[in-house]
């Protein structure tokens, strides 16, 4: 037994096929620890919470919290780490797509001084080439984008040290993007390599609207770039236009030319430039947007029930 406890977050929507197999793969890592398991009902429909609680029952280190409603991935893990005790806090996915077995190797680089262990998938041969190349899109893009390198093929799988999660805890966010804020931080990483598996039971939750909505979370969360873009694009084609009317004018008074022509030319640039415009207003609408929602100050999720904790 060694002398500090490992916590480990498990946010769980609709996952009751996934329970019993992956606490038969968990506790046989874990046990080598002083250990919990604090598993984060984010609004579950179905049988979750029976099934967690028939462990909870008799094994006081499997912990569950229970939200009134889904809140959703991400505060499900913010809600995990503001509980867990331990010294190490690791984050897992309820449906054995994350292996449980590499947890021992993170927690030995997190011994050797690592304050963030990530989990790497080596290839992700069980994502569909869709989600592949959105994925790397997205990673170049935030990369781009903003001043915090975004780790590439890293999800929410990770250790964080006591000190990382005490941090992030405090973060105000409602929309936190963890993956980017765990780089944020700027403590020593180290990375652990695995192969992404199969779902054990059911389906992805992430329909493709909510990984872009995760995708412009991320995005805004971590740059205000897209802002000076919008404004960059606003003096660009502001130039253009002027171009276009010098040329016109020139043309109507001085060149020979019979100046009747132009339908499509003004049906082209009216489309154009409206189409920027709402694609600008829509680029500030996304930060108003957050800001809104920021100054509201709601609690980020509501407590429904605590078993062990
Ligand atoms: N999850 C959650 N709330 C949600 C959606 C998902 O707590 O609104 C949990 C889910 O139970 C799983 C993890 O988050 O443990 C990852 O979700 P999923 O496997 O659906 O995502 P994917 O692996 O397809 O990216
Ligand atoms: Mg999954």
């Amino acid at each position: 037994m060694k002398q500090f406890t490992l916590s480990v977050v498990i946010p769980v929507y609709n996952e009751e096929g996934s329970i019993e197999p992956l606490l038969k793969r968990l506790l046989a890592v874990v046990k080598a620890y002083k250990y919990e398991i604090v598993f984060v009902n984010d609004g579950s429909k179905d049988h979750t919470v029976e099934k967690i609680k028939e462990h909870t029952a008799h094994n006081a280190n499997i912990k569950l919290l229970s939200f009134n409603r889904n809140f959703g991935h991400q505060l499900a893990l913010v809600a995990g780490y503001t509980v867990a005790s331990g010294d190490c806090v690791v984050s897992i996915d309820a449906d054995l797509q994350d292996p449980p077995e590499i947890i021992a190797d993170m927690v030995e680089k997190w011994l050797k001084g690592a304050k963030i262990v990530y989990a790497k998938r080596k290839k992700r041969d069980v994502d569909s080439a869709f989600k592949k190349i959105t994925a790397r899109l997205f990673y170049r893009f935030i990369g781009a984008l903003s001043e915090t390198e975004v780790p590439d093929n890293v999800g929410d799988f990770r250790l964080l040290d006591k000190e990382v999660v005490d941090l992030l805890k405090t973060l105000p966010e409602h929309s936190p993007f963890l993956r980017g804020l765990v780089a944020w931080t700027g403590y020593p990483s180290d990375y652990v390599y695995f192969d992404r598996e199969e779902r054990t039971s059911g389906t992805t939750h992430y329909s493709f609207t909510k990984m872009l909505d995760f995708a412009l979370d991320g995005i805004t969360s971590f740059s205000a770039r897209p802002l000076r873009i919008a404004s960059y694009i606003g003096f660009i084609t502001a130039f253009l236009g002027f171009i276009g009317i010098v040329y016109a004018i020139v043309g109507r008074f001085l060149l020979p030319i019979p100046w009747v022509t132009g339908w499509s030319a003004l049906f082209v640039g009216i489309m154009f430039f409206g189409g920027v415009q709402l694609i600008t207003i829509g680029i500030i609408g996304e930060y108003i947007g957050k800001i809104y929602i920021e100054s509201l100050n709601r609690p980020h999720y509501l407590i429904k029930e605590k078993v062990n904790l």
